[in-house]
């Protein structure tokens, strides 16, 4: 499988593109007003403790006094005192290190812990905790065990805190994954003289910028060619891989072709599909995709098949397809949570566990992790998906103001039946001969045409002149019956 990165960055985002076999498959975007805080290190200062909530509020320079729980404090802390009392811990005015967890969201303050981390390409260090862990993707119990010793020996040589090894150390040499472990030693040293010379309420460290993170976590071997369309963003890759990735150095490219790096394998035109609710497979048949708040459905349907000729074969090739799709549009679409898909029904055994098969094979692919739960009595495949970033849709989009999110509006037909109702509301209520109504183009068109003869009873039943202006701003839904 061959595995290409483009990177498309401008001042207010930038754009990763995972592309496989020529194909998008994950979509990654930052936005320079909306990075977070998440991971960023403070020196702070508490400013209040809350005995009640066992919690602290904890200055860390932001408009809004930052939450400090203390089942957030690092274990270390924790064993040392052995107290269930937060006041034991904390008191008004004491410097503290801490890492934001959670972003400020209106008037609520960032969520803190002083369990800091820091990660890097195959591990996480955690300078104040006094265990280690190996990611739950790493499946494979010889593999976990040959991580966890190499981190304990890298522990009682250096003295230092805990590592946690990502899904990427796995089957990584152990002198790759030592150097790792001093450059975060090393980086934690930097961050600790930081920490010395600052004042209280001051920020000393943030994770890097997404371009490099990039590099750092998505890099795995395959990936033949990672293309930027920035000069100074490709300096600063080839900066970072010089020193923590050395074999990806010559992959990296600036790109300056006449077109969009972005339109190399239409990505820009994948990035709406994918933004749209259904979805064409080749064989001919589509899936649609509903997102609501608590879970999100996959609905497979046929396309109109010729004849009757071999169905279930149509049916199954459909659902293999569909498998393949549902996989891919999940990770692009970055969905997450509860997903249900709606599998066409399949009468042969066989065939069933096939479509199963081939929907964990596609899955596999993931970054995020997937667990198919369970094929329901209604032959609905239940499913969960985690994400740590919010989904495509939600990054890019926002809740359709003309229908308030709902997706439909009622129909002209229904407006011009109301509007009517509404003109004799007015009528019975003002004495007036006079009404204008401001309508969308559709609704106005309507009442003159289709509704014209409905519209001279109306007059003439209650002895008004009744006048009408389209207006290209409003909605079907929208109108106003002004009196004149
Ligand atoms: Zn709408």
């Amino acid at each position: 499988m061959s595995e290409e990165i483009l990177i498309n960055v401008t001042p207010p985002e930038t754009r990763v593109a995972v592309i496989e076999n020529g194909v998008l498959q994950e979509l990654i975007i930052e936005r320079s007003r909306q990075i977070g805080l998440v991971g960023n290190i403070y020196k702070g200062e508490v400013c209040r403790v809350l005995p009640g909530m066992q919690a602290a509020f904890v200055d860390i320079g932001l408009p809004r006094a930052a939450f400090l729980h203390i089942s957030d404090l690092c274990s270390k802390e924790l064993e040392k005192k052995r107290s269930e009392n937060i006041e034991h811990y904390l008191h008004e005015g004491q410097p503290i290190v801490v890492q934001v967890v959670k972003d400020p969201i209106g008037t609520k303050g960032a969520r803190l812990t002083t369990e800091i981390s820091i990660p890097s390409r195959y591990q996480v260090y955690m300078p104040y905790a006094n265990n280690s862990g190996v990611s739950q993707r790493i499946e494979c119990e010889v593999e976990r065990a040959r991580l966890r010793a190499c981190i304990e020996s890298f522990r009682q040589q250096y003295d230092c805190g805990g590592f946690i090894a990502r899904t990427a150390a796995e089957c990584v040499e152990e002198a790759i994954l030592f150097s790792d472990m001093t450059f975060l030693l090393k980086l934690w040293e930097s961050i600790l003289a930081k920490i010395a010379t600052a004042k209280p309420k001051q920020f000393i460290h943030k994770d890097l910028p997404l371009s490099v993170r990039t590099l750092r976590d998505l890099y795995k071997e395959g990936i033949e060619r990672v293309r930027v369309d920035s000069k100074e963003t490709y300096h600063r890759l080839i900066e970072f891989a010089e020193v923590f990735v050395p074999e990806m150095v010559p992959v990296i490219e600036h790109y300056t072709g006449e077109c969009p790096v972005f339109d190399i394998y239409s990505v820009e035109d994948e990035i709406q599909k994918a933004l749209e609710r259904k979805v064409k497979l080749k064989s001919g048949g589509h899936l649609v995709f509903d997102q609501t708040e608590a879970m999100t459905t996959v609905d497979v349907n046929t396309g109109g098949y010729v004849g009757g000729r071999n169905l279930e074969e149509t049916i199954f090739k459909t659902n293999l397809e569909a498998a393949q799709t549902i996989s891919r549009q999940l990770r692009l679409r970055n969905l997450g949570g509860i997903i249900i898909i709606d599998f066409i029904d399949m009468q042969s055994e066989e065939h069933k566990k096939q479509v199963l098969q081939a929907l964990e094979r596609n899955l596999e692919k993931d970054h995020a992790k997937t667990k198919i739960t369970e094929v329901s009595v209604l032959g609905l495949v239940e499913m969960t998906r985690k994400r740590t970033r919010e989904s495509l849709e939600h990054v890019l989009c926002e809740p359709c103001k003309a229908c308030g999110g709902r997706g439909v509006l009622k129909t002209a037909e229904s407006m011009c039946l109301e509007i009517f109702r509404e003109i004799i509301r007015e009528v019975r209520q003002y004495n007036v001969q006079q009404l204008l109504v401001l309508a969308s183009n559709e609704v106005v068109e309507m009442l003159l045409d289709e509704e014209a003869d409905m519209l001279a009873e109306l007059e003439a039943f209650l002895g008004v002149q009744i006048k009408f202006r389209a207006e290209a701003e409003y909605n079907q839904e929208q109108y106003d019956v002004v009196l004149l």
